[in-house]
């Protein structure tokens, strides 16, 4: 017995002594010190996605983000500027603009392809006004890509839905303001609960409720009734605060931040500390985080050039086709002055893929002029 005790304990010191050489040998190499950064940045990463991660795909996309920075996680693409609404806080529609030609749209999508993107969310205006709408989407998952949807959810009926289906659509998201049309919006639940009911019934994609505070919108109470509909419906939910035409805050008032709080909470999974950005954005306070739009996150408009983000929209401002890793590289270490007040989730989200590494020494990227609305400078041209 005390022979085989001492076995284990030579065994024991020599696996310490083994084991401290490979750390002495990955230490001169200089790997250990990045292995533990990337374990410590991965254990950070899926411990704020964790609970998002539902499929071999998503899991895939966050370890492909941790692994390089050189390739797009997410991409905006817009596929029509038009809307069939007009909300009075909007200023990314116009009433006029013809979809975007199917065939411009899948070079788009291969040219994202080229540029490594894992996730492409096509958007609008209303991208349900899209005629071949479907036929994007499967070029997007042709090229092994993620793909999204955002939509105010009016055009849905019963066989739009059986046709996103077949298009091998994966996740789409409905913003529902209200609970009765009103003159700011009429994203409401009274028009659209049986386009919910519908997706319940017939969705093989997964849906998202998003609702917002500050908008003007007159009941602040409605965003948890759209909430907890959505989750009785077995949908996730989420809320965000609405943004000003810089992309930045609009105070809320102490009622609005009860209620964020009580929808945050309703959320069937949370992206833990993107939810402490908008905690602290509602209190008022800035975030500290490293904005990778025009990196990690593309937004492209109906025109085809890149721009940081919705509200943001001019920089780089360059054409998707001649745009570059370089590029990329290049805004993915430009600190932008929007950011600590910046209220889209999406980007930051993105952003947690790297906030752990690469500090941003490219200088500032100063605020813009605002954004006026896409219709007001159509009409104006
Ligand atoms: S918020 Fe959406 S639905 Fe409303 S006008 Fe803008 S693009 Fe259209
Ligand atoms: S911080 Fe980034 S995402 Fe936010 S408004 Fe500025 S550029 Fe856009």
């Amino acid at each position: 017995m005390r022979a085989e005790r001492l076995f284990l304990g030579m065994e024991f010191a020599y696996i310490l002594r083994r084991k401290r050489g490979v750390m002495e040998i990955l230490d001169r190499m200089g790997w250990h010190r990045r292995m533990k950064a990337w374990i410590k940045g991965a254990s950070y990463v899926l411990g704020i996605f964790g609970e998002a991660i539902r499929s071999w795909r998503e899991l895939r996309m966050i370890v492909k983000g941790l692994l390089s920075t050189d390739h797009v996680v997410l991409a905006h693409l817009i596929v029509t500027r038009r809307c069939n609404l007009s909300c009075g806080y909007c200023n990314e529609y116009d009433r006029i603009s013809a979809p975007v030609p199917t065939d411009v749209l899948r070079r788009r999508v291969d040219r994202l392809a080229d540029l490594g993107a894992s996730i492409i969310t096509i958007s609008g205006g209303e991208p349900l006004l899209h005629p071949e709408l479907e036929e994007v989407i499967r070029h997007i998952r042709r090229r092994g890509i993620i793909a999204g949807l955002i939509t105010n959810g009016y055009l849905l009926t019963r066989e739009r839905i059986k046709k996103l289906n077949e298009a091998g659509l994966e996740y789409l998201q409905i913003s529902i303001d209200n609970v009765q049309p009103d003159d700011v919006s009429k994203k409401s639940l009274k028009v659209l609960d049986q386009k919910l009911v519908w997706l319940r019934e017939l969705a093989r994609f997964k849906v998202n409720i998003n609702t917002v505070l500050g908008s003007g919108v007159r009941n602040p109470e409605d965003a948890l009734t759209i909430a907890q509909r959505a989750v009785e419906l077995g949908f996730s939910c989420s809320v965000g605060v609405i943004h000003d035409e810089w992309g930045r805050l609009r105070p809320l008032s102490e009622r609005e931040r009860e209620i964020f709080l009580a929808v945050q909470k309703l959320g069937k999974w949370s992206y833990s500390r993107v939810n402490r950005f908008q905690r602290n954005l509602v209190e008022g306070k800035p975030n500290r985080w490293r904005c990778r739009a025009g990196a990690r996150y593309l937004y492209v408009c109906e025109d085809g050039l890149v721009h940081y983000c919705s509200q943001q929209r001019g920089y780089p401002g360059v054409p998707l086709e001649e745009y570059t890793r370089e590029d990329m590289r290049r805004e993915y270490l430009t600190e932008k002055a929007c950011a600590p007040y910046c209220t889209i989730s999406c980007v930051q989200q993105v952003a947690e893929l790297d906030n752990w590494r690469d500090p941003q020494t490219l200088g500032v990227k100063a605020w813009r002029a605002p954004v006026t609305s896409a219709y007001e400078v159509r009409r104006a041209e």
